[in-house]
């Protein structure tokens, strides 16, 4: 498959490994089957033997042989920070109170932040993620940070960050009542879940460069079904009680949820007692911030009573095991939290962080962290980890029938190459243990976003990632971000 604007309204996957969850983990998790996806949903899958073949003929249709292709639901990416990928290694070596220090002085120009996003959402595609969960932190433009997620071909949930209280000497704090305001613009903006447009389409700047010359394949019409808003609190360090009920509130107005950090260093979660008197998951409990439509990311400094309250509201809570090990937060207790029933997802965090965007890198590094540190090599099964990486992850950035490979939901999936030499070989239970434990990205054939293949053999089927990367560097050049040893001298 060439690249090009992708027309075909309807695909048919042959006779592929589907990844069929079940409730008992015995059971086959991939059978055969034909999958057809109509439009943006998954219309029918075929099984095989009981159920008759899908016929190849039909107007618009396409057919991609599926005897070597594992397709599994596409992963998402709970929690991000694309913005800051010309941040990435600049600030390496740094735990997290200075790191913070040093990102809010993160500053870029519409190019820029359209670059870095653009840069980090083509590497998150490539290796699988579909969906990401972008929390646009302190930025001029976050137009252009959704303008990027947009062209890019992912499907996104964005919330602008706020904050009203200086956690450090150069938060981006602004009155409560501005920072609400800026939360409700740009959810009035962006939020285009139900019309296929909404009020922010007319924003859209579907011409940047970059984009090949025959013209963005994703028009405004697109929006409707690949974007839908949050609200976003930066988190309880640098937020009061007043801005968190703001939050709710317009939360419930609009009715669309809160995106939020909780709990991720231990300095930062202590001031909680010290300016309230009680934990940071109790303060926002009482500020009614928990409830099943926030997403709750870090959480790593809890307690049993702070896992009982995230439980009963039904938040979902997103670790982010690279970047909370590389800034020494710690690990998120998931084998307890999963035990008490909440819904845990993974999050890439923002690469001037974690390091990069790979969902599967996530997800087999949360494995073997909860393994060590729990001492049991059965804890965070393959099924669990995909969960995690797939409905977990919906559920927590707000999608409905999003995240799992059956009849009616949205169709972003990823073709694994069963004939790679990582993949050959195995039963499909270790299938799924070797998707989970050994695949890297060389292994995905292709990755479909709301019915588009948007990824094939590694390539974008409608931007050129080489002249992307080459425009990036060119406006990297021209943005004012110290170099990085400059970042290492002012942090140490
Ligand atoms: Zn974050």
């Amino acid at each position: 498959m060439g690249s090009g604007q992708w027309k075909p309204t309807e695909v048919l996957f042959k006779n592929a490994l589907v990844y069929r969850r079940q409730g008992d983990p015995s059971e086959d998790p991939f059978v055969r089957a034909d999958l057809l996806v109509e439009g943006n949903r998954v219309r029918r899958i075929a099984y095989r033997p009981e159920r008759f073949d899908l016929p190849c003929d039909g107007p618009g249709r396409v057919v991609i042989e599926g005897s070597n292709l594992a397709l599994v639901p596409g992963f998402v990416d709970a929690h991000t920070h694309l913005l800051q990928t010309f941040g990435r290694g600049l600030m390496d070596g740094l735990p997290l109170t200075p790191w913070l220090r040093l990102i809010w002085d993160y500053k870029l120009s519409w190019d820029g932040y359209y670059y870095s996003t653009l840069l980090g959402a083509l590497e998150a595609l490539a290796s699988g993620t579909t969906c990401v969960s972008e929390m646009i932190t302190e930025c001029a433009h976050p137009d252009a940070v959704v303008q990027a997620l947009v062209d890019s071909g992912l499907r996104a949930s964005v919330g602008l960050a706020i904050a009203d209280y200086m956690e450090g000497e150069n938060t981006p704090a602004r009155a409560t009542d501005a920072a609400l305001k800026l939360a409700e613009d740009f959810v009035t903006a962006w939020d285009c879940r139900s019309d296929g447009g909404g009020s922010g389409a007319g924003k859209s700047r579907v011409d940047k460069p970059g984009a090949k010359s025959d013209g963005n394949p994703y028009s405004k019409s697109d929006l409707g079904g690949r974007l839908l808003a949050r609200i976003a609190p930066v988190g309880l360090p640098a937020c009061t009680k007043e801005l968190l009920q703001g939050a709710v509130e317009l939360s419930g107005a609009y009715g669309v949820g809160i995106h939020i950090h909780a709990c991720e260093g231990r300095a930062e979660t202590e001031s909680s007692f010290a300016r309230f008197g009680k934990s940071e998951i109790e303060v926002l409990d009482e500020c009614e911030v928990l409830s099943p439509g926030t997403q709750l990311v870090h959480v790593v400094w809890v307690d049993d009573h702070d896992i009982d309250l995230i439980a009963r509201s039904g938040s979902s809570v997103v670790q982010c095991p690279s970047s909370n090990v590389r800034l020494l937060d710690g690990v998120t207790p998931v084998v307890k939290m999963q035990k008490a029933g909440i819904p845990v997802a993974l999050g890439g965090d923002g690469a001037a962080s974690s390091g990069a965007y790979d969902m599967l890198v996530e997800g087999r590094f949360a494995a073997m962290l909860q393994r060590l540190t729990m001492g049991d090599a059965s804890v965070l099964s393959p099924h669990d980890v995909m969960d995690m990486l797939t409905r977990n992850g919906a559920r927590a950035a707000g999608w409905v029938d999003l995240g799992d490979l059956s009849e009616g939901c949205l169709a972003d999936l990823v073709g694994f190459n069963v004939d790679s030499p990582r993949l050959a070989a195995t039963d499909c239970h270790a299938l799924l243990s070797n998707i989970i434990f050994a695949a890297s990205t060389r292994d995905i054939e292709l990755v479909m976003v709301d019915g588009k293949i948007v990824v094939s053999r590694g390539n974008h089927t409608a931007l050129n990632v080489g002249d992307v990367v080459e425009r990036a560097r060119e406006v990297l050049r021209r943005e004012r971000i110290p170099r990085s040893q400059v970042w290492r001298g002012s942090g140490a």
